[in-house]
């Protein structure tokens, strides 16, 4: 052995000292770091301002006009961060909506919701909202070197597959795809009920989520009301023996699994154009083909059977309604039924009494207009409710989702 090659027994002193003297100086921290590498990631441009002090610009969405930049969601992981005092200052809030500029999905009643494994989400404590700069303050210390912060808890694309693979196994559901996005992901329809029944003597309800990707909310209580009633429960057996449940549960799945927000992957408004998307022209397939599969879906289930109540549902930050433009009589009972029932003994909390709005819409509503459908739109806030006492939470919106589904079908079930 030559002495210009250390002994092995040398070389592992040399290595112990090296990471002794390494660990007894300061050794500096990585950096904090931001990752949107995973499903329904998205958070525009990152300024360090020091260590632990950023502005994060939220990405937004235009639509296929270049117009209605809609910027109401976040969703991104950080490492290397426990024990740091961050402070994160959200900003490009301000985007437009039904061409109209200055919309601003931001405000000082709303905060961000923190994961430290992804799954499980809180709120953090309040942000202070600057109301002439539009951008809200974050002062956050987490407790482990990980974690996940959004603008509400997420619901990614991959949890409505694993939850549908669940529903699959029931002998009460029937999961078929009805057709591909712009992008070429399944679009589902779910039906339940009971099959050794016939269908003459049943009512149909059907329930819609996620038209518009950011609006996780919505599919939180779809997942809600799907366990109910594909479950063993003796309500829900009793409800599949007189109803049909059909479920379109995710409308977007593109923009969901893609961390968009309100458009497909085209641009189009995925709530909107509902009157234009005429089934026997091959241009709204392939510029719309969300719309197209699932108004075709609706409109052929309508045909063989009517559907008593259909419930299309949206989030909002602070309002909650239920709208629609069904103006006959029976069906406007019906409706009247639904939401006292809501009212009556369910977290619903309406900011205004059922909306009939008569005037010429372009949304899933407008079904009633052309099929006569009987359509209503829910909208649910995200921020903080009064009847519930907080900020809605998963917990509360998956109990929701059984409550709706149940009120639904009582609702359609009761006598004229
Ligand atoms: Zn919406």
């Amino acid at each position: 052995m030559s002495w210009l090659q250390p002994s092995r027994s040398a070389r592992r002193w040399c290595g112990l000292l090296l990471c002794g003297a390494f660990t007894a100086s300061a050794q500096p921290r990585p950096p904090v770091t931001f990752n949107k590498a995973f499903e329904g990631a998205s958070l525009g441009k990152i300024e360090k301002l020091d260590d632990a002090t950023f502005r994060l610009h939220v990405e937004g969405q235009y639509d296929e006009r270049g117009r209605n930049r809609q910027t109401t969601w976040f969703y991104f992981r950080m490492d290397h961060v426990a024990g740091r005092e961050l402070t994160l200052t959200f900003t490009d809030w301000v985007g437009e909506y039904n061409d109209r500029p200055g919309a601003c999905p931001m405000g000082p009643t709303l905060r961000p919701v923190f994961s430290y494994d992804g799954e499980t989400w809180q709120h953090t404590d309040a942000v202070a909202w600057d109301d002439v700069k539009k951008e809200s303050t974050l002062k956050f210390k987490p407790g482990r070197d990980t974690v996940w912060l959004a603008h509400i808890p997420p619901y990614p694309h991959a949890r409505l597959l694993k939850l549908l693979g669940e529903v699959e196994t029931s002998p009460h559901a029937r999961v078929e795809v009805i057709g591909k996005t712009a992008l070429g992901r399944d679009l589902h329809l779910v039906t339940v009920t009971d099959f050794t029944r016939p269908d003459a003597a049943k009512q149909v309800v059907w329930l819609q989520a996620r038209q518009h990707a950011w609006e996780a909310g919505t599919s939180h209580v779809m997942e809600g009301a799907l366990r109910f009633v594909t479950s063993d429960e003796p309500v829900a057996c009793a409800l599949r023996e007189r109803v049909v449940f059909k479920f379109t549960p995710m409308m977007d799945p593109d923009g969901c699994a893609l961390g968009k927000v309100r458009f497909n992957a085209h641009g189009w408004d995925v709530n909107r154009h509902w009157d234009e998307v005429d089934l026997r022209d091959p241009r709204w397939l392939r510029l719309m083909p969300e719309i197209w599969y699932v108004k075709q879906a609706i409109l052929v289930a309508h045909a063989e059977k009517p559907i008593a109540l259909m419930v299309n549902m949206h989030n909002t930050e602070t309002a909650e309604y239920l709208d629609t433009m069904v103006d006959d009589e029976p069906g406007q009972a019906r409706l009247q039924r639904l939401f006292a029932k809501l009212v009556a003994d369910t977290s619903f909390d309406p900011s205004r009494k059922l909306g009939i709005v008569l005037t010429p819409t372009n949304t899933t509503n407008v079904l009633w207009k052309e099929r006569r459908v009987p359509v209503a739109l829910m909208e649910q806030r995200v921020g903080p409710s009064a009847k519930l006492g907080r900020l809605p939470t998963v917990a509360d919106r998956l109990a929701f989702g059984r409550q709706l589904i149940t009120r639904m079908a009582e609702a359609a079930l009761a006598p004229p």
